[in-house]
């Protein structure tokens, strides 16, 4: 048997899929593959072979395929990080590397946490994102471009069985963004272990320099996609939504031998339902899944949008003139902004209300962000535009439909007087969180209030990222407090190392 599966184009061997006439299951990523279409109504639920593919034993479960899970992955497919014993340009980081690695040591035979200490804590970034960032681009915030003082290397002993369950292609929320919007950090802050951007067939396409410039969303959702491939980390992806994560009953798997810890299911995106039993989970979800929401009476209405990109599609099908209205933006953060970038772009004009006088600087050097800064004149003050109308004193109250399918917004001033406006659209764009409803949320540790990657992360080991309250559960990524995919290594290496030394 060989062969490419249609469903995750990872390679089809006698050791990874089985036939059952010309249908084959692929117990990389549990799908059925169709070789015939006479054959197709072999479908797995009523498949007499399906109960040999549920469950399937994994020593690790990846919730999330974003930056987050495919960098996991990628360690967990047996590589290492290695010091190379190139100085580092901070002293004390240096001279702490030298005093505990010799060149060619894994890092991970010295005390992470230890060298953690010679970088500064941050708000936004765990102790370990900060130090491993540090590692990888030395002397990036200082403006340097120096090469990394630490390199993967093939550690094939260190393998581990696991599966990468995620909702969308690979890529997680930046197959989501609008693609036109430009990311806020320099391209080689982007990248994942093992694949330099610039030299990636998504970087040569879209010209990136090694050097590192704001590129647009869509070039790293293809880069990440394309890394999928280029790593050979296919046979881990799994195209679905997990549903719940359970502790196990029983002690041992009988046919694995092997020590489970979680019972892990799901719906594949046919629908159809999986379940992994597992030793390891590890939550690399985001926190973007779900869009905060006002409560407001017809939120839910075709023509109220809870992200850019959905906005964008509605407005590139339905084309709305200038007399149907405005489009309605509200928020006051970079997602709004987003909004009120994308109305324009359209050929609307942004009816943009918002909380606060400040603006966008809190969030953002603005001088380094143009299209941030002159949306940020305009709620100011400090500029106007035909094409923007702003306030800080009203608030969304109702989006209701009036006769002959006008779309109308509700506003109430600070004194409660309403007023009605007929809009082309609305867009809400006030943050989002995590959907981790499959889990216990006492489980987590989570002070009052929704995940929050900056305020409200979940309560993990900084030195290993397991979960406090749940022993064989790691979380990586903005759920532990690490926003910026720079910062999503450590907690990585540092939750992969873990695993591996306990497994
Ligand atoms: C508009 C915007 C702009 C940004 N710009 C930048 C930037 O310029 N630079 C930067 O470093 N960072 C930026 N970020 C932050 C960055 O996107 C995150 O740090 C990064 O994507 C986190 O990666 P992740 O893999 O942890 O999560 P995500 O990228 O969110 O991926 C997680 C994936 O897991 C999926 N998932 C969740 N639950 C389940 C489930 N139950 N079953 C299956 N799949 C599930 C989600 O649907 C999602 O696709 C930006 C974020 C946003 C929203």
């Amino acid at each position: 048997m060989s062969g490419v599966c249609g469903e995750c184009e990872g390679n089809l061997f006698p050791e990874n899929s089985f036939q059952c006439g010309e249908v084959f299951f692929h117990y990389g990523c549990g799908s059925i593959t169709r070789r015939c279409s006479s054959e197709f109504d072999c479908e797995m639920k009523e498949n007499p072979l399906s109960k040999r593919l549920h469950p399937i034993y994994k020593d690790v479960v990846i919730i999330g395929n974003g930056p987050s899970g495919l960098s996991m992955s990628y360690v967990l497919a047996g590589r290492a990080l290695t010091y190379n014993g190139r100085p580092h340009p901070d002293a004390i980081m240096d001279a702490a590397l030298r005093s505990t690695l010799r060149k060619d040591d894994f890092i991970t035979e010295s005390d992470l946490s230890n060298l953690a200490q010679c970088v500064e804590t941050r708000v936004g970034s765990s102790p370990l994102g900060h130090l491993l960032d540090h590692l990888v681009r030395p002397g990036a915030d200082a403006g340097l471009r120096l090469p990394p003082i630490v390199d993967w290397v093939d550690h094939p002993s260190r393998a581990l069985s696991h599966v990468v369950v995620g909702k969308g292609p690979p890529g997680g929320t930046w197959k989501k963004m609008d693609g036109r919007t430009m990311t806020l950090s320099l391209s080689s802050w982007m990248e994942l272990p093992g694949l330099p951007l610039h030299e990636s067939d998504v970087g040569k396409r879209e010209h990136v320099t090694a050097d590192g410039c704001r590129v647009a969303t869509s070039t790293i959702g293809d880069y990440y996609q394309e890394y999928v491939h280029k790593m050979g980390l296919q046979k881990y992806q799994r195209r679905g939504i997990v549903t719940s994560v359970s502790e196990y009953d029983d002690a041992v798997d009988a046919e694995n031998d092997k020590k489970i810890n979680w019972v892990v299911e799901g719906r594949d995106h046919h629908g159809r339902k999986f379940r992994y039993l597992s030793k390891y989970v590890v939550l690399a979800c985001g926190t973007t899944d779900s869009p905060n929401r006002l409560g407001v009476p017809g939120e839910r209405l075709p023509w109220v949008h809870h992200s850019t990109r959905d906005l964008d599609e509605f407005l590139r099908r339905q084309s709305p003139s200038e007399e149907e209205g405005p489009v309605l933006v509200v928020g006051s953060g970079l997602s709004a902004c987003d909004g009120v970038l994308c109305a324009q772009s359209h050929g609307s004009t942004a009816f943009h209300i918002f909380r606060g006088k400040q603006g966008l600087s809190r969030w953002l050097p603005l001088t380094a962000y143009p299209e941030y800064l002159s949306v940020h004149q305009l709620m100011t003050g400090a500029a106007t535009c035909p094409t923007y109308r702003g306030t800080g004193t009203l608030r969304l109250a109702r989006c209701h439909n009036g006769a002959n399918g006008r779309r109308l917004v509700t506003l109430e001033s600070t004194e409660g007087d309403p007023e009605v406006l007929e809009v082309s659209a609305a867009a809400i764009l006030v943050g989002s969180t995590a959907d981790l409803s499959f889990l216990p949320r006492d489980d987590l540790g989570l002070r009052k209030g929704a995940v929050d990657s900056r305020s409200n992360p979940l309560d993990i080991s900084l030195t290993t990222h397991q979960l406090n309250r749940l022993a064989n559960c790691y979380a990586v990524g903005p759920l532990a407090g690490d926003m910026f995919v720079r910062h999503i290594l450590g907690g990585v290496v540092a939750a992969a190392t873990h695993i591996q030394k306990t497994m």
